[in-house]
């Protein structure tokens, strides 16, 4: 379906709807940048975005939480409710608050009610590990064993979760279940809608972390019926370092009590009433604890305008063609140098990045960034590459594709040492 040529991905180019936005964000010079799933880029939207805020803090002073473009007081519920299309979300169910494991620690606090013989916790062994620490220390503080009372359904191929083998652990035992919607290293993409009924045919409440698709794949929360869900805004959203994370609670449990309270969750006119009994928000900014970290959000605004412009469906759309063109150069190209493709090949369950495995996957990546390609490294042996809908061209991912050819003919990954950096 598609040519090696550098023209033919010229020709892509030309074709591509989405090829202007490229002009929204900073790219720097003589740079391909491939990690947007790690950390995104920023575009000029997002900048002005801050500057507002920047400027309405320094313009309004107090009153900037009821006056000015972006009243401060409403502002968390406003990005939600513009994140809303992203996710299947109705406008109440989703607020941008927290950071993604802060967030499942208050998802957990509230949606784990362990009963009788109904005590466990149900994830996977391919997790991100900040999720597993958050499980861990819930069960600790419910009085449980993590040993014992954490389930991780093994992965058949150390890449991948088998969905029948995660359904066959939803046992009487299960009072909750944590999955990711994207698996960080591998990029599969759980079919979400099918394990929520599961769950739920068996009783069990069931979240999602969604930090490697919201921004890259469509979802359907709220028709999925998905209990809860979170995510970072600082990855395919491009919110900035540290960016104000989001959760999202499906309508049927708002006005529930959250598991860890304070002043900001409150009901908005009631919070200045001062009084000691909480009145909960009766949305999902229910689960909010303290004063929003508004300047950490402040791009956020900027970002989902550029979203919202273009719809996530074409993101999608343009995404999996990039990755689909992508995988075909690295079969076409590099079939002699023992790279295996790690993540799914169907466009049903593969994510927003390839996952390409290579002994010599550390110093391979250290070479690449040595000649301006930017992708990163998970331990052991994965590149991790995600062309960006919003910012890479075709002609991007054929150069890419070229210059790893050239390291690899080369050996020149030989001058580095195979281990990870302190960051990656
Ligand atoms: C990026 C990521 C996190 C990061 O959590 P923070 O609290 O934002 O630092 C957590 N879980 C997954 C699956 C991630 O991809």
């Amino acid at each position: 379906m598609f040519q090696a040529t550098k023209e033919f991905a010229e020709i892509l180019d030309q074709k591509d709807s989405l090829a202007n936005y490229r002009n929204e964000f900073y790219l720097q010079p003589n740079t391909i940048y491939l990690d947007g799933n790690s950390l995104g880029l920023l575009s000029r939207r997002a900048e002005q975005s801050l500057l507002d805020l920047l400027a309405s803090w320094k313009t309004l002073a107090i009153d900037g939480w009821m006056q000015g473009e972006h009243p401060w007081y409403y502002f968390a519920e406003k990005l939600g409710a513009l994140s809303g299309p992203l996710v299947g979300a109705k406008e109440d169910e989703v607020i941008v608050t927290g950071s993604t494991t802060t967030n499942l620690h208050q998802l957990i606090a509230t949606f784990y009610q362990p009963n009788g013989n109904k005590t466990k916790i149900l994830a996977d062994e391919l997790n991100f590990p900040s999720d597993i620490y958050a499980i861990q220390s819930q069960l600790k503080l419910k009085g449980f064993d993590p040993e014992t009372h954490l389930i991780q359904v093994k992965s058949r191929d150390g890449r991948t979760i088998n969905e029948e083998d995660i359904i066959n652990e939803m046992t009487e035992e299960v009072a909750l279940i944590i999955l990711p919607t994207v698996l960080y290293r591998s990029g599969q993409l759980l079919d979400i809608g099918r394990l929520t009924k599961a769950a739920h045919d068996r009783g069990i409440l069931i979240g999602f972390d969604g930090c490697h698709s919201v921004g890259a794949i469509p979802h359907q929360f709220h028709d999925w019926d998905v209990d809860f869900a979170y995510w970072c805004n600082y990855k395919y959203l491009n919110s900035g370092p540290g960016g104000v994370g989001s959760l999202f609670v499906h309508e049927k449990h708002l006005g529930k009590m959250p598991g860890l309270t304070g002043w900001f969750g409150s009901d908005k006119e009631k919070q200045f009433d001062m009084k000691h009994e909480f009145s909960p928000s009766q949305t999902a900014g229910a689960y909010q604890i303290g004063t929003p970290h508004i300047l950490s959000m402040a791009p956020l605004a900027g970002s989902l305008e550029l979203f919202n412009e273009v719809t996530i469906e074409r993101v999608r759309e343009k995404s999996l063609k990039s990755t689909a063109y992508l995988m075909d150069l690295i079969n076409e190209e590099l079939s002699e140098f023992e790279f295996t493709i790690g993540n799914p090949l169907d466009d049903v369950s593969r994510g927003g990045h390839v996952c390409l495995e290579h002994e010599d996957a550390a110093r391979i990546c250290k070479a690449l960034k040595l000649k301006g390609i930017v992708p990163d490294f998970r331990a052991p042996n994965v590149i991790r590459l995600a062309p960006i809908a919003f910012y890479t061209s075709y002609v991007d991912i054929w150069n890419s594709v070229q210059i790893l050819k050239k390291i690899m003919v080369e050996k020149q990954y030989e001058q580095f040492q195979n281990e990870r950096e302190i960051i990656a």
